[in-house]
């Protein structure tokens, strides 16, 4: 008897639920052969609600693999928030003094860097892409796996999927990536970033601000609204302390923090704080196993960088199921999703190695270390190249991208 599916992807936060799209609407997998099991029901989102909480900081290369995944255009219906330049700056320096390293969309030609948008926002769309293509979701929590040379079963309960491939997007606690055996390392920030909605006593003139502190991070990302979301990282404990500080004294940290660049800051929202930890799976695929996103990979959310990295995985490794299914191949074979891990692995790793770097040196660095991270901004400054080359990555417009991800060819 031909097993049941194709694909099973554990998880359908952002990451999985792009990748199943893309597997159809690109790889060509038959929807019915194609389920997503995400053991939480995603939270709707109506353009009534007050910004969610937790947004990302997209990149051009994201919002082209939502498009090819079906969901841009209501994204983009619905709330969108473009930002036109960033301005990075460390405690040393004047926030809006010469050091500061600035980066303009129209220097470089663009409209803008990127865009922000709530979490919610995106899982809902890319749901409703699915449910268009007669995917089917299975509301259920994963709780074993089996692989064999022939399948892989993933057990639900009493119920049991047997898939050809099965691929874990399951967020950094992967429970797919544990009961397949996939060792990972853990680097525990002994951090937290503070995340909160405010409102700035200055416009944000579409700029994401980004403050070096000395003892973490602070990064004001621009919302529609005129308001900013805010990500504080900071040692756990201190995190504990701003978190219980009562809402005048938390301002006026805020405000403190950010050294008064945007103004009085107050609270438009109430304040949660998430553990930071980067995680590194040593290899990301086995014979009918693959991992994707968090799962494989976590880093510092600094540069806001997480989920554009597996928006990444999603559509290289849609890619690469397209050209096995060309070539007749066996999706879940071993040799086929190697393609997938040389692409993308080297590529992550260097990522997170850049996120702790940053944070370690410039973030937290004291004294002369942080004096020798300061003067390498001021290079990436002056050398319009090496800037230009920085702009690049972030925008996601160079480098190995997936198809998904490329700009349209004239
Ligand atoms: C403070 C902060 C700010 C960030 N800001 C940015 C940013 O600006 N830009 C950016 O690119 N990234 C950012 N990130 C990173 C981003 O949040 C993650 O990279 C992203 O959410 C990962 O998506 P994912 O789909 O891989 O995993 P998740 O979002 O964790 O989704 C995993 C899904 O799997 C489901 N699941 C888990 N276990 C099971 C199971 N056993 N059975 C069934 N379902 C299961 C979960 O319910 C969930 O829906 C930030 C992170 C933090 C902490």
């Amino acid at each position: 008897m031909a097993t049941e599916y194709d694909l099973a992807v554990v998880g359908g936060g952002a990451v999985g639920a792009a990748f199943a799209a893309l597997a159809v609407r690109q790889a060509r997998v038959p929807a019915a052969r194609v389920v997503v099991i995400e053991r939480e029901r995603p939270a709707p989102w109506r353009p009534t609600d007050d910004y969610d909480l937790r947004v990302f900081a997209l990149s051009r290369a994201s919002a082209r693999i939502l498009a090819a995944a079906g969901a841009w255009e209501a994204i983009e219906a619905a709330r969108v928030s473009p930002y036109e330049r960033m301005r990075v700056w460390h405690a040393s320096m004047a926030p809006r003094g010469g050091e500061a390293l600035v980066f303009d969309a129209a220097e470089l030609g663009e409209p803008n860097l990127g865009y922000i948008v709530e979490g919610r926002l995106i899982q809902a769309a890319l749901h409703a892409s699915l449910e268009t293509l007669g995917v089917t979701i299975v509301p259920a929590n994963v709780e074993a796996l089996a692989l064999s040379p022939d399948e892989a079963i993933v057990g639900l309960g009493e119920r049991r999927i047997p898939a050809r491939l099965v691929v874990g997007a399951d967020g950094g606690r992967s429970r797919v990536r544990e009961l397949a055996g996939l060792p990972a390392k853990t680097r525990d920030y002994r951090q937290q970033a503070i995340v909160a909605n405010v409102v700035t006593g200055k416009p944000h003139e579409s700029t994401a601000w980004q403050r070096f502190l000395g003892d973490g991070t602070l990064a004001f990302l621009p919302l529609a609204n005129g308001q900013c979301s805010i990500v504080w990282s900071v040692a756990s404990e201190r995190a504990a302390q701003l978190r219980t500080l009562s809402v005048p004294d938390f301002e006026r940290e805020l405000t403190a923090a950010l050294d008064g660049a945007l103004g009085e800051v107050r609270l438009a929202s109430g304040r949660v704080s998430i553990p930071l930890a980067a995680t590194r799976a040593e290899h990301y695929v086995l014979e009918r196993c693959a991992l994707i996103g968090d799962a494989a990979h976590t880093v510092h959310p600094l540069a806001g960088q997480g989920v554009n990295l597996g928006f990444l995985d999603a559509a290289a490794l849609a890619e690469v199921l397209a050209d096995a299914r060309e070539e007749r191949e066996d999706p879940g074979a071993l040799r086929i999703l190697r393609r997938y891990e040389r692409r993308r692995r080297p590529q992550n790793e260097l990522m997170s190695a850049a996120m702790s770097g940053f944070n370690d040196f410039l973030a937290l660095g004291q004294g002369p270390v942080a004096q020798v991270a300061r003067r390498g901004m001021g290079v990436v400054n002056r050398l319009a190249p090496v800037k230009r080359l920085f702009a690049e990555r972030a925008l996601g417009v160079g480098g190995d991208l997936p198809m998904a991800a490329r700009p349209p060819t004239i």
